[in-house]
């Protein structure tokens, strides 16, 4: 057993499960003594961890979505194995330093030792990982694609079979790209298994792909995965930026993660948050392409983006943002986790509340940033303390790796 204390909260762990927790208490003399306030860990359910390279070098030249994703698929192009398994090491320490405790990797490089790779890199910095095993079949718009697609179906599902989450910390889920990279009208053939255990899947983030989908189906790309049976419970549409009335209502027994840092950066839109909210939707959020990392401004992102759309303040509260951020991905990817509870997952940070951006503050999450995060708890582990991962100068590794694929 392991107790950690900080500001009169105690919270002791064992086999990585909290197993108490207690206000107002004293530390005892063998307790980990922990800065700040703790909060439960943060969720990023909507992770491609090599999209990182991209931060801060595609802002030249002006563009849209479809040629900033040009862009990345010369990254994709570059990537080998042990390169990735570098590369998206430092970049999952980079969310532990932010105060992410757990990520939904939307995985889509499947040609050989790609998979091993990513599974290896999440054990290696010490995050917990639902790998997100993505179904990528379209192969027309850039010969790269040949890396992302099985070629059938049925080549997906051997290979996803063959998948092994190494540790507890791991596990392995379904995702389906989009419209745009698997034909809906191999919707029907999914197993029953699609719907039956958490599957993500890109919904709408584009007009382009809803007008596609209209076009082709007369269905909008809601429309497509519901017609399937896909939506539902365990179902969570990533993005939804462009809906119909009619695919708010379809979501309403699903869930929905927003990217605002993403959605922002990409020119995407305002996805129609508190109508999903009110329909019935469970929100969660994701930093997607890695722009930034930084929990806080997804979460606040959330609400902001509400009060730019309409001229409006406080649609979400700060507890729904947190819940959002936290207990609600934790779902969203699996896990029983994201609430400082007994019987849940012991993942949690401690956050500075005395900083210059803190200081004052009373909701935290609409005053904090990364920066604030002072230790890491993954599965009752230490491995943030004091602002330092257990692997040393991630940020060194970042530029080591990132300088490598544009040499
Ligand atoms: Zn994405």
């Amino acid at each position: 057993m392991t107790a950690y204390f900080a500001s009169g909260t105690r919270i002791t762990e064992a086999d990585g499960i909290i197993t108490s927790v207690s206000t107002g208490s004293t530390p005892e003399r063998s307790d980990i003594r922990l800065p700040g306030v703790l909060l439960p860990g943060f969720a990023n359910a909507h992770s491609h961890a090599f999209h990182r390279a991209l931060r801060g070098r595609t802002h030249a030249d002006g563009g849209t979505f479809w040629t900033w994703r040009d862009a990345m698929y010369a990254v994709a192009a570059r990537l080998t194995p042990e390169r990735y398994f570098e590369l998206a090491t430092a970049v999952f320490a980079e969310m532990l330093l932010a105060g992410y405790t757990v990520v939904g990797e939307f995985h889509y490089l499947h040609d050989a030792g790609m998979d091993d790779a990513i599974l290896a890199a999440a054990t290696q910095a010490g995050i917990r990982l639902s790998l997100l095993d993505t179904l990528y079949l379209d192969t027309s718009a850039h010969p790269v694609q040949s890396r992302f697609s099985d070629g059938t179906l049925d080549a997906y599902l051997a290979r996803h079979a063959s998948l092994r989450a190494p540790s507890s910390e791991i596990q392995v889920l379904r995702a389906i790209h989009s419209v745009r990279a698997v034909d809906p009208g191999l919707f029907a053939e999914l197993t029953p298994e699609f719907s039956k255990a958490p599957v993500h899947a890109h919904v709408s983030e584009q007009p382009a792909e809803n007008a596609w989908a209209l076009g082709k189906f007369g269905r909008t790309p809601v429309e497509l995965f519901a017609d399937a049976g896909v939506t539902g419970p365990d179902f969570t549409a990533v993005h939804a930026t462009h809906l119909t009335p009619h695919d708010v209502e379809l979501l309403g027994g699903s869930r929905v993660c927003f990217c605002p840092t993403t959605e922002r950066d990409l020119a995407d839109g305002i996805g129609p948050a508190t109508a999903l909210r009110d329909a019935g939707a469970q929100l969660c959020l994701g930093s997607d392409q890695h722009a930034v990392i930084d929990p806080f401004e997804e979460l606040r992102g959330l609400e902001l983006n509400e009060r730019l759309a309409t001229g409006k303040r406080g649609s979400f509260t700060p507890d729904q943002v947190t819940q959002a951020a936290t207990a609600a991905g934790y779902a969203s990817l699996g896990w029983r986790g994201g609430r400082l509870e007994v019987g849940q997952l012991c993942d949690f940070i401690a956050v500075d509340p005395a900083s210059v951006r803190t200081a004052g503050a009373l909701q935290l999450g609409f005053a904090a940033t990364s920066a604030d995060v002072t230790d890491v708890v993954v599965a009752g582990r230490h491995v943030v303390r004091d602002r330092q991962h257990s692997l040393g100068n991630i940020a060194a590794r970042l530029d080591r790796e990132i300088s490598w694929l544009f040499s």
